[in-house]
């Protein structure tokens, strides 16, 4: 092609536009996953020529609306070995938690007002169990081991009479460690509470069963598996037992009473296919994921010194790591790996710079917790990515440890606990 105009650079927009950087390497698929293509391609009739209502019982619109929810339903059903009638559709995990806690508690607040749940939970569950305290219900908060674990033991001893809801998370969003959820969910049966899990990490990724593991109710969430933001489910037993919850929202009746409001049937039907290819791909994709991982996992290991993985290595989920970096601030490592799209604690806490409670409830010291960066494999992650992950950090962490007089003090065999700081 000719022309008058001197060449520019097809990316230019303007007189004064820069060379568009590449986009940083996205290892944050615990934060957000992108849409997965034929998720997007399922949803997009519901938006236009199928745009009818799920309820609209007088046309064809609303019929075909209605099956696609059923089908989506379905399949999310079938990740858990559950039956549809057992699938409340919501906004996402967040009013799923909303939903299991408050609305148990207040479907039983005449059989008993205590609730157990964990110190490492996502603040969508800490949150409304805060609440629940204000409103005059006991919250026991259990701990967790160095390795991320909660101990069923522990879930045992903390239950009363009065109990009428244990809570712990199936995957840590933080640090990938998963929980022992078919003992707790064990325990739970046999004393007669409710056991409820935020399943947001897990679901899709590795198998979940809840009847050999005794659930009674799990939250999830479509774009933690490559469908579209604000949409996710609860499930709720319907036999033995039959589980009952007080509605966040009145309105419609829709869901069973459960959640009134519209059903989103573009996200619903996105949210069903992303439920199926996970379901198909669970096996072979676990395993790629989890042997990238492991590479990651031994690269830092053996090429970057003093690194610390926090959680059980056994019991985690296959994409994510917890790494801190001793002698280093997260911060300032994430500022220096433009390249590289990673959270240092939790998305939800990162606005403010507390260490991550997370791992200081492992034992981390602040500033170890401090040091610490989240890593997540998915769907996309290339081992070529993986790779240069590891070079970026490397590279960072040595420039960064170089310029830090601690780790000066460290290489000439300081103990740094034998120092006593005075300020001057
Ligand atoms: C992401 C996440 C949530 C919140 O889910 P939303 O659908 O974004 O509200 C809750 N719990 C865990 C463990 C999560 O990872």
């Amino acid at each position: 092609m000719t022309t008058a105009q001197p060449q520019t650079s097809d990316r230019s927009v303007g007189p004064v536009s820069k060379p568009a950087a590449e986009p940083p390497i996205y290892m944050d698929y615990a934060a957000t996953c992108p849409v997965d293509p034929r998720v997007l391609d399922a949803m997009l009739p519901y938006f236009t020529e199928k745009f009818g209502n799920a309820a609209s019982r007088t046309h064809s619109y609303g019929w075909v609306a209605e099956e696609a929810v059923e089908i989506a339903r379905e399949r999310i059903a079938g990740v858990l070995g559950a039956s549809a009638k057992e699938i409340t559709f919501t906004s996402g995990a967040t009013e799923s938690n909303n939903l299991a806690i408050k609305g148990v508690a207040e479907y039983l607040a005449d059989k008993g007002r205590h609730i157990v749940t964990c110190v490492t939970e996502h603040k969508a569950v800490l949150d409304p169990c805060k609440y629940l305290e204000r409103k005059g219900y006991d919250v026991t908060i259990l701990g967790v081991g160095a390795d991320g674990r909660v101990d069923p033991q522990a879930v045992a001893d903390a239950i009363r009479d009065d109990t009428i809801l244990v809570s712990i998370m199936f995957a840590n969003n933080e640090t990938g460690v998963v929980h022992p959820v078919a003992d707790i969910g064990r325990i739970c049966r046999e004393r007669g509470v409710l056991f409820h899990t935020d399943a947001t990490q897990a679901f899709g990724k590795i198998p979940i069963d809840v009847d050999a593991m005794r659930i009674d109710l799990l939250s999830m969430s479509a774009h933690k598996i490559y469908g579209p933001k604000g949409v996710g489910a609860l499930y709720l037993r319907r036999r033995r037992p039959r589980v009952r919850v007080v509605p966040l929202l009145h309105g419609g009746g829709h869901e069973r009473g459960n959640r009134s409001g519209t059903l989103a049937v573009p996200l619903i039907v996105g949210f069903g296919e992303a439920a199926r290819i996970a379901a198909e791909t669970m096996e072979e994709e676990s395993a790629r994921i989890l042997a990238l991982r492991e590479h990651m996992r031994r690269r830092i290991e053996d090429e970057i010194p003093e690194v610390v993985i926090n959680g059980s290595v056994e019991h985690r989920l296959p994409g994510t790591l917890n790494v801190s970096f001793k002698y280093i601030e997260g911060e300032s490592l994430i500022m220096g790996l433009r390249g590289v799209a990673v959270s240092s604690g939790s998305a939800c806490t990162s606005a403010s710079l507390e260490p991550s409670y997370v791992l200081r409830a492992m034992g981390l010291d602040d500033e170890l917790a401090h040091s610490s960066l989240r890593m997540c494999i998915g769907r996309p992650t290339t081992r070529e990515e993986v790779d240069r992950v590891v070079d970026m950090l490397k590279a960072r962490v040595e420039r960064l440890r170089e310029m830090s007089p601690l780790w000066e003090m460290v290489q000439e065999g300081i103990d740094l606990s034998s120092i006593e700081w005075t300020a001057h």
